[in-house]
């Protein structure tokens, strides 16, 4: 009976182990969630934006295929906080952000890059074609009826990347293109 005694007591042990383990489990999908997730709009942040160029970036070199990114910026947003409010500001992120989830393919990365910026990034897609998605997002935010302000826009910067180059080099190509779109009288879209 010494030895049914030890069957039970390993295996009480061994439940005791598999709860843990399940806790464990659960708490790691909470923090991978939290250091991935922004958590106003559910997007990816910058960190995960990051580690996906890391990814995306060997995968185009060795599959020799092109990746794009599309660098959007809201416009006059500050103007939206000063007149609705804060509250009002944050909403509006949020549906813009419910516009990007429903504008892009699964495989593009969506991040909020900072406060009213955000950066997708572009998988297996010439500078074109991230173009005409880019010009298609555009029309979709200027037709949409935001909640308690209307129409509202945004600016973008499109660049490609080239063989080797660092995301903050194919970054500063984006954000040149997204100045000279804000330049050019906002709502629309330039090439970097
Ligand atoms: P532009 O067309 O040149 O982009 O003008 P803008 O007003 O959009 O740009 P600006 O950089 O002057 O203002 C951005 C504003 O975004 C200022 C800041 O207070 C606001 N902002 C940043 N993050 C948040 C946020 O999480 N919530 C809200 N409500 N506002 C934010
Ligand atoms: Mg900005
Ligand atoms: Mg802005």
């Amino acid at each position: 009976d010494l030895n049914a005694e030890l069957e039970n007591l390993v295996q009480q042990r061994t439940e005791e182990l598999k709860a843990i383990n399940n806790e464990l489990t659960k708490e790691k999908l909470v923090l991978q969630q939290l250091s991935s997730i922004d958590s106003l709009t559910g997007l990816f942040n910058r960190l995960k934006l990051e580690e996906s160029f890391e990814y995306e970036q060997k995968q185009s070199k060795r599959y020799n295929t092109e990746l794009s990114v599309i660098l959007m910026d809201i416009d006059d947003f500050k103007s939206v906080n000063d007149r609705y409010g804060h509250n009002v500001g944050d909403k509006l992120l949020k549906e813009i952000a419910q516009v990007l989830k429903t504008s892009f393919r699964d495989v593009d990365v969506i991040s909020r890059w900072g406060g009213e910026e955000f950066l997708i990034l572009l998988p297996k897609t010439n500078l074109e074609d991230s173009k005409k998605i880019a010009e298609e997002v555009r029309k979709k935010i200027e037709l949409y009826p935001f909640t308690k302000i209307g129409n509202r826009t945004a600016s973008f910067g499109v660049a490609t990347h080239s063989k080797n180059e660092s995301l903050s080099s194919l970054l500063n190509r984006a954000d040149k293109a997204l100045y000279e779109a804000k330049e050019n009288g906002r709502n629309r879209v330039a090439v970097g």
